[in-house]
């Protein structure tokens, strides 16, 4: 670890030890180290497909089928994506009672699986090990409907005649109002907010940062590319989140163990 990031990394890890309301806010690059690719870097899923809008999905078969082809596509490095040091370093953090909430901008639920209860993941853009039917609600699990698609339905319906759909937040479909409603809140009353991973372009998650910044929030960036906000963060660490957050992570346990 270079001086300068050593010193990032301990005054981070001083400021998040002091407990209160700290939030931590994570995009597509805390899971690039566990193999999902992100979506606007060299590469991504940008790169590889246009995505479906929601007013496409909902008026064409033929969308439809192109949504679920891309989805199945992604669907293996889903399915066999484990949380990488960087989730693990944040649920031990959670786990020492330092975390109040975990944003996420993340469909992979990678934070439960790294051991944080579902209920402290707020997740904005929904979750996509689960379809949704568009018609009823009803939930109904990835697999079943991967197996329908094998199978030669390539855009499956629910028995209500609804079209069924990954429950995530498509372009144009409206976001979950509980989760954005209870992301504001957190955001608005956080003491250190800390970003890993996101490039903080896509609304309203991007705003959150600024509802902290605007709470005195100290602000701490974790991301490999440029952000709208590095100019105004305390603290701004351009390095993986793989390895930035396990070291915060053991300097915070080292100074619990100084106490
Ligand atoms: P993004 O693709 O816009 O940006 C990801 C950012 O992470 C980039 O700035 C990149 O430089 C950085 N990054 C990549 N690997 C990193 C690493 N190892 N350490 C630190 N930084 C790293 O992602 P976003 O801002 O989160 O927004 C894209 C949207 O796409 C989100 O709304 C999300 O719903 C969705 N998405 C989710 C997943 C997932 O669930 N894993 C994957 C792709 C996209």
């Amino acid at each position: 670890m270079e001086n300068n990031t050593k010193e990032k990394v301990s005054m981070v890890a001083r400021k998040i030890s002091k407990g209160g309301n700290n939030v931590v806010f994570t995009g597509a690059g805390i899971s690039t180290e566990s193999g999902i690719p992100d979506f606007r870097s060299k590469g991504g899923i940008w790169d590889k497909y246009r995505p479906v809008y929601f007013d496409e999905f909902m008026s064409s078969k033929e969308a439809r089928i192109k949504y679920w082809k891309m989805k199945e596509e992604l669907y293996p490095d889903l399915i066999k994506a484990k949380p990488n040091p960087a989730h693990m370093a944040v649920a031990e953090l959670y786990g020492m009672g330092l975390i109040e909430a975990i944003i996420t901008q993340n469909i992979d639920g990678l934070h439960q699986d790294s051991g944080i209860p579902n209920e402290q993941v707020i997740e904005l853009h929904g979750n996509t090990r689960r379809a949704r039917c568009t018609g009823c609600g009803k939930i109904i699990a990835l697999d079943e409907v991967h197996r329908r698609i094998e199978q030669g339905d390539l855009a499956p319906e629910c028995e209500c005649g609804g079209y069924l759909k990954s429950d995530t937040i498509s372009f144009g479909q409206a976001m979950p109002v509980d989760e954005v409603e209870k992301a504001t809140d957190f955001s608005r009353n956080a003491d250190v907010f800390m970003v890993i991973g996101s490039t903080l372009l896509v609304h309203p998650a991007a705003a959150m940062p600024d509802y902290a910044a605007k709470n005195s929030a100290f602000l701490v960036i974790v991301n490999l590319s440029e952000t709208p906000y590095d100019d105004v963060t305390n603290v701004l660490i351009r390095g993986k989140a793989g390895q930035v957050l396990p070291d915060i992570t053991k300097e915070v346990r080292r100074l619990r163990e100084q106490r």
